[in-house]
Order: C-alpha cells, then sequence, then structure tokens
C-alpha cells in the first residue's frame, strides 16, 4: 500500500514538472553574426541584421569606446561610412574620433541605452575630439563632457568648436546618410553660424539628449528588400519653427503621463535569425 502511494506521488510529481523547454536565445547572448549576405531587417527601433560585420575596435584616427559591450557591429555601408568619415576628420586635423555604440552582432533590442540601432545602421559618435589613445580598460566610460549649457539651452562655446561643427557637417554631406540626431541647441547653433551651403542641416534633426554625442543613420542601402527606412527630412534646413518649438516648455497636460508602452515584438525573421547556430 505504501509503495502504492509512493508511485502515486512520483508520478504526480512527474507529471506536475512542467518540462522545461530552452528559452530562445536573446539577441544580446548571441556571439556570432548571422550568416549571408548583409541584410538589414525590419526598422530602425525593430529590427535585426544579417551578415554584419565588426568594427575593428581602433584604427587610424579613431577608437570604439566600451569594448565590453560588444557593440560594434553593423552594415557594411556604416562601417564604409565610418571609414570614410574618419579619414576625412584626420585629413583636417580635426581630432581622434571616439566612436560609440553601433549594435550588436545579430541587430536587434538592446538590453539598456538605446531604443534603436537595431539594424546595423545607426552610429554614435562622441563630440569629444582630444581623447589620446586609450587602453581598452580606460574606455569603459561614458562621462564624456556635454557641448550644452543646460540651463541656457544653448551650447557652450567652449567646448562645442569649429572641430565639433565641421565634424558634423562632414557627416551630414555623406549620401548614405538619412539624418543625424543632435541636441536642438546643437541644430540652433549651427543654423546661425553656417554661411554658404545650408543643405546639410536639413539632415540634423534635434533630439532630446545627444549633447555629448551625435546619432548617426543611414538610409537603407539600395536592395536591402526587408529594410523599413524613413521619410526623408522635412524640406529646408530645419532651421524655423520646427525646431524653436523644443525651446517651448511642454503646455500643461490635464491627463496624467500614459505609462510607457511596452515595445511591439520583433519581426519573426529576426527572431528566426536570433535563433540559427
Ligand atoms: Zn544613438
Amino acid at each position: 500500500m505504501r509503495n502504492g502511494w509512493a508511485l502515486t506521488l512520483a508520478g504526480f510529481l512527474l507529471l506536475a514538472t512542467p518540462v522545461l523547454a530552452a528559452d530562445p536565445p536573446t539577441p544580446q547572448s548571441l556571439r556570432t553574426p548571422g550568416k549571408g549576405a548583409p541584410d538589414p531587417i525590419g526598422s530602425y527601433a525593430n529590427g535585426c541584421i544579417r551578415g554584419a560585420v565588426e568594427l575593428p575596435t581602433e584604427g587610424a584616427g579613431y577608437q570604439v569606446m566600451n569594448l565590453s559591450r560588444r557593440r560594434n557591429w553593423g552594415h557594411p555601408d556604416l562601417l564604409a561610412y565610418l571609414h570614410d568619415l574618419t579619414s576625412k576628420a584626420s585629413a583636417e586635423k580635426l581630432g581622434r574620433l571616439a566612436i560609440g555604440d553601433l549594435g550588436m552582432v545579430r541587430g536587434g533590442r538592446m538590453p539598456t541605452g538605446h531604443a534603436s540601432h537595431q539594424m546595423g545602421l545607426d552610429a554614435d559618435i562622441w563630440f569629444v575630439l582630444d581623447l589620446p589613445e586609450l587602453p581598452a580598460p580606460e574606455r569603459e566610460r561614458e562621462d564624456f563632457a556635454s557641448m550644452v549649457n543646460a540651463k541656457a539651452q544653448r551650447v557652450d562655446p567652449s567646448r562645442f568648436g569649429p572641430a565639433q561643427a565641421r565634424l558634423l557637417q562632414l557627416a551630414a554631406e555623406d549620401t548614405r546618410v538619412s539624418r543625424i540626431f543632435v541636441n536642438p541647441a546643437i541644430k540652433l547653433a549651427l543654423c546661425q553660424q553656417t554661411t554658404g551651403d545650408r543643405a546639410w542641416l536639413a539632415k540634423l534633426r534635434p533630439w532630446f539628449g545627444h549633447a555629448a554625442h551625435f546619432h548617426v543613420r543611414l538610409s537603407c542601402p539600395a536592395g536591402a528588400g526587408q529594410c523599413e527606412g524613413q521619410q526623408p527630412p522635412p524640406p529646408g534646413d530645419g532651421c524655423g519653427a520646427e525646431l524653436m518649438s523644443w525651446f517651448e516648455p511642454p503646455p500643461p497636460s490635464p491627463k496624467p503621463p500614459a505609462p510607457p508602452k511596452a515595445p511591439p515584438p520583433p519581426p519573426a525573421a529576426c527572431l528566426a535569425l536570433y535563433a540559427e547556430p
């Protein structure tokens, strides 16, 4: 009788123990790029990339920061763009570029830091241009100076100088670039000081933050059929009312702010890419 009970109990426990299915891999747990030709999939804020390539952690005229994050992967077009920008900046002796996050090895949503940077087409570049060549442990930092006097909502001219302005112009003039996010005060300074050709100003888009770094976003590469791009910025240099609206206090809202929405699920093609060996 006791044996019977024991068997029944054992059977119950067996049934009650859930089958432990392996969790689907998270994009940040992956170590190798997806096999195949480079292919950005989805959108900048909800996507992934097959065939990403790794930006070497340092080279002539640049160094990548925060190497422990392993976010120095991107589409080959992004690496070519960064290479060209570095060469131009070096030729004009603007300084050594400090490259921030690109994307993860197969792209995807990062657990910290960014909503976008998911398709291997976004890169952050710090405005600091006078860093010496640093050993890897000393690159684990984000405490770079803001170019903006937050109280005055204007750039700090002792930090944001001609070299930073020229770097942004070189960065924006490249035809591969869709837009560049900068703090509204930085856009305003460039709107006020740029003479001659102003077409490149259109690609500078005001956004919160972006006072110690700027964020370059490339357009979808030709033939990237699964890449959802964005509309080009509105016509004109973007120096008018829309820019100025960033400096106005938000109108009082009668309703409490809505709770943050959960991000949408990744595209099925990205989940499949993460599951590949
Ligand atoms: Zn960014």
